[in-house]
């Protein structure tokens, strides 16, 4: 649930119309694919005991005992999906990388925010819907604040 590889998202061309290019660049640390591997070996482990042998006809995904790291990651390429669930592409934080501030207003700016999937720093661990429907509500709850707020002004930025 914690993917160290990063993909992209980049202009395709100068025409706003275009699709960007995205790449989710999966597996690209050397870290996912070990953390994933380990965990191949031990629900393989659980599938091929005998109290689970005992309930099944025949493995199907997939259909042998894999033995080597090679057959595995190979395996794992093939096989392993990411559930859609892409986030961060404009991250709020305050390294070189983040887009928003914390309050999603980008960096720089004064009256530009973003509020959905793209501001998680990192993805979250359950299903992203109900955290981009906490992240509009929150957003709207900071407009408003900052709205109603003296303190509401370019002389902040
Ligand atoms: C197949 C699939 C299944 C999923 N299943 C689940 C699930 O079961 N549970 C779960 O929690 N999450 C699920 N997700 C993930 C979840 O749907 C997304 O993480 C979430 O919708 C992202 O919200 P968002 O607001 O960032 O983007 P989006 O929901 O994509 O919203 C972007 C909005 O911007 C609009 N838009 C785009 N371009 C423009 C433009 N130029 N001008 C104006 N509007 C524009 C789009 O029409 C869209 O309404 C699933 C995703 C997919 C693709």
């Amino acid at each position: 649930m914690g993917p160290k590889s990063r993909g992209w998202v980049a202009l395709h061309d100068s025409n706003p119309e275009s699709d960007p290019k995205i790449d989710l660049n999966l597996l690209s640390h050397p870290d996912d694919l070990k953390t994933l591997r380990n965990a191949f070996r031990v629900v393989q482990e659980i599938l091929h005991s005998d109290r689970m042998k005992a309930m099944m006809k025949r493995p199907l995904y997939p259909d042998r005992y894999l033995e080597t790291d090679e057959e595995i990651d190979a395996y794992i390429r093939a096989e392993a999906n990411h559930a859609y669930h892409p986030v961060g592409t404009c991250k709020m934080g305050t390294d070189e990388m983040a887009v928003v501030d914390n309050r999603l207003r980008v960096h720089g700016l004064a009256n530009i925010r973003v509020a959905d999937a793209s501001i998680m720093p990192s993805v979250v661990n359950g299903n992203t819907n109900a955290t981009c429907i906490m992240i509009g509500e929150k957003a709207a709850d900071m407009i408003r604040h900052d709205n109603m707020s003296s303190k509401n002004s370019i002389a902040e930025y």
